[in-house]
């Protein structure tokens, strides 16, 4: 058994038990990334000393105190925006390369009151800009299925970390996506919460009216053990609702029988690859054999979807990414003439191309004269769209979609064209865009390289999302390994 690979619930019942240490599964999970992460580049920094310390110290614990530990000795990666005290939290940028945070995240509270053991920082696109893990300024993260392709993003690190195997579990955030889209290229499973069930607390902010911690995991029923232990009330966060997510086990008791799921017609139209359409047509098929009933619905401001979240997302990053000034914390410039020439030479130097082109979009659509022309008016498409759902949502339980157009490009190919690149988030940004839930789930593959299926739900109706996602799992599973 490796464990790395296998349902961490069932890992950390063992590890419990003391069948195995949690030194042990750390030190599995460490070499396994000493093995691997030289060619694939999931990480930016592992801490496998305090991770080895910390397992010891779990080992110690009696068997009572491990009782209220549901992932007790389970390794995790942290997505590198997520701050960790005294350790680099650098959002792949250079102006954060050298930060060291003095307190943690609410998440990473909570998963070490649950007896989890960081193991390491993953890489993503600066700042979580991007969705394919090739801007970061410590250089790309690569698809374990296909080195030559690229793992999506932007949490592309902790995605593949997880698909390889080097984790069992990771942390992701998702603004527009950056969860289920590299989940559905590297072949696992993501969730992006409901606006509001976990603290963004201590996760670096994009754009904060979008921005959701989230859970990754190979196996479905981790996602709702993960989500469960992510979602704990905190006061820290004005916008965490504090209505903590329970995971049962009847979730995952073939309970799809009876559920509705809507079909967009919007979702399925032109510009979808027949390799991503074939294996949802053939998962909605059996997903009827085992008792779903299928139903169409319209979602008619879909095509706004991009427009709308490229407003609203730079605005708010042009916003947040002002306190970079090289004063308070990160990079500064050396040498400069006066105080302007100092913020604008360590913000010339310390951001990368995307990053730039974001604020100037931001700053942009948020300036007097352009405010109601852009900003205002995507504020108002934005609650378009959330009513879409909200009728869709009268006449099913969840709606199916496709996660990203076709399966994960070559590593290169989108670099040079941001609006392509963009593009390619059309599935996934409306779900930030309505605060509500939304989860990735492999259903196939092409040419080796995996496919998924996103299904929506209403807000903190996360159980939904499980039950279907199991469903999912289980009747592709034959297909996947075949
Ligand atoms: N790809 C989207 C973007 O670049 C989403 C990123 C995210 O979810 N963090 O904005």
């Amino acid at each position: 058994m490796t464990f790395l690979t296998e349902p961490a619930a069932g890992t950390a019942a063992q590890c419990r038990r003391g069948t195995v240490t949690a030194r042990e599964l750390v030190k599995r999970a460490l070499d396994r990334i000493a093995a691997q992460d030289g060619a694939l580049h999931a990480f930016i920094s592992t801490q496998p000393e305090a991770a080895l310390y910390r397992a010891e110290y779990l080992d110690k614990l009696p068997l009572a105190a491990r009782e209220s530990m549901p992932l007790f000795g389970i390794p995790v990666a942290v997505k590198d925006n997520i701050v960790t005290a005294g350790v680099a939290t650098t959002c792949a940028s250079k102006i954060l390369e050298n930060f060291v945070p003095p307190y943690d995240a609410t998440v990473v509270e909570a998963l070490v009151a649950a007896g989890a053991v960081i193991v390491g920082k993953t890489n993503l696109d600066e700042f979580a800009m991007g969705s394919s893990t090739e801007n970061s300024y410590f250089g790309a993260t690569r698809n374990p299925n296909n080195p030559d392709h690229i793992p999506g993003g932007s949490s592309g690190g902790s995605a593949a970390a997880v698909a390889a195997g080097m984790v069992p579990l990771a942390l992701g955030s998702d603004t527009g996506g950056s969860i289920r889209q590299p989940c559905c290229h590297c072949g696992c499973v993501g969730l992006k919460p409901t606006y509001g069930r976990v603290s963004r607390y201590g996760l670096v902010a994009f754009a904060s009216s979008l921005d959701q911690i989230g859970p990754i995991a190979s196996d479905v029923r981790d996602i709702g053990l993960l989500l469960s232990v992510l979602s704990v009330p905190d006061k820290r966060d004005s916008t965490c609702a504090g209505k903590q997510f329970t995971d049962s086990d009847d979730l995952y008791a073939g309970a799809v029988n009876g559920l509705a799921v809507g079909v967009p017609k919007e979702y399925f139209a032109q510009g979808l690859s027949p390799e991503v359409r074939g294996p949802i047509e053939s998962l909605l098929a059996r997903l009827a054999q085992a008792g779903c009933k299928t139903v169409p619905v319209s979602l008619p401001n879909l095509g706004y979807g991009i427009a709308t979240y490229y407003i609203v997302c730079t605005a708010e990053a042009s916003s947040n990414l002002a306190r970079y000034d090289g004063v308070k914390y990160g990079y500064r410039s050396a040498n400069p003439k006066s105080l302007i020439d100092m913020y604008r030479t360590t913000r010339r130097e310390g951001f990368g191309a995307e990053v730039k082109r974001r604020i100037m979009l931001g700053t942009y659509v948020l300036s007097s004269g352009y405010y109601d022309a852009y900003y205002l008016k995507a504020a108002r498409v934005r609650t378009l769209i959330a009513r879409d759902f909200d009728n869709a949502f009268t006449q099913c339980d969840a709606v199916v979609s496709p996660v990203a157009p076709a399966p994960a490009f070559r590593i290169g190919e989108k670099c040079n064209d941001p609006l392509q690149m963009y593009l390619t988030d059309i599935y996934t940004v409306s779900a930030n865009l309505a605060g509500i839930p939304g989860i990735s789930v492999p259903c196939g593959k092409a040419d080796g390289i995996p496919v998924g299926v996103q299904f929506m739900a209403p807000k903190w109706r996360e159980d939904t999302l499980l039950k279907l996602g199991f469903a999912t799992q289980e009747l592709t599973k034959s297909k996947q390994l075949g």
